[in-house]
């Protein structure tokens, strides 16, 4: 089968770390987890953008999948969850995306929202940036900015479920939220290419396995 992009081509790749299958969507567990035992993607199988390409059809599907691993992860790891999404591209601005093809971050054990709060104001060095900070429920408000089409998102969720999609006109590294992770955690391997540590991939997948359903 080819591949549709970079992330499709590991998940063809890879498919026997696929923890569960919707009609829609993989769960799977991140390359690159940051020494973090049970971080795991939750994947499209089109290859949508991101967020704001997936269809509205869908976002119930991925709601249920969303609740699902949350209850794995608190059930084996005892810990909640921050969700988060690196928006895609849009009109050059660079939404702080890993990969073009959309995928969640479930991430045990991190919170970084307020760290974000501060790093966002600190990024204003220039006339006329700005972000908007929405706090809502579902996904509808990363459609929104998607046709827009003047500006990039990402999306944050705290472990207490506060779900905000974050609009921003200018520039975000790379890997953004993972980097926020990593500091919080004094951890310099937040590069997945460079450090996919699959020993802790095998790790998630050896206590995961077999419980999605
Ligand atoms: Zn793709
Ligand atoms: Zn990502």
């Amino acid at each position: 089968m080819e591949s549709c992009c970079e992330l499709g081509a590991i998940l063809n790749k890879e498919k026997d770390r696929v923890l569960f299958e919707s009609d829609n969507f993989f769960i799977a567990p991140t390359i690159g987890p940051m020494g973090i035992e049970g971080y795991l993607l939750i994947i499209s199988k089109k290859c949508y953008s991101g967020l704001g390409q997936i269809p509205e059809n869908q976002y119930n599907e991925l709601e249920g999948l969303i609740t699902m691993a949350r209850g794995i992860i608190k059930d084996n790891y005892n810990q909640d969850i921050q969700i988060f999404e690196h928006g895609p591209r849009v009109c050059g601005f660079k939404g702080g995306s890993c990969l073009d093809h959309a995928h969640l971050h479930i991430v045990p054990g991190a919170n970084v929202v307020d760290e974000i709060a501060v790093d966002l104001m600190y990024r204003l060095d220039d006339k006329n940036l700005f972000y908007r900070v929405d706090r809502v429920e579902g996904f509808q408000r990363s459609a929104e900015i998607k046709q827009k089409g003047i500006s990039s998102y990402f999306m944050v969720e705290a472990p207490d479920k506060r779900r905000m999609f974050v609009e921003v006109n200018f520039f975000i590294p790379s890997q953004y939220i993972r980097q926020m992770i990593a500091m919080q955690n004094s951890i310099n391997e937040w590069d997945w290419k460079k450090f996919p540590q699959r020993n802790i991939l095998q790790k998630t997948i050896d206590k995961l396995q077999g419980k999605f359903s």
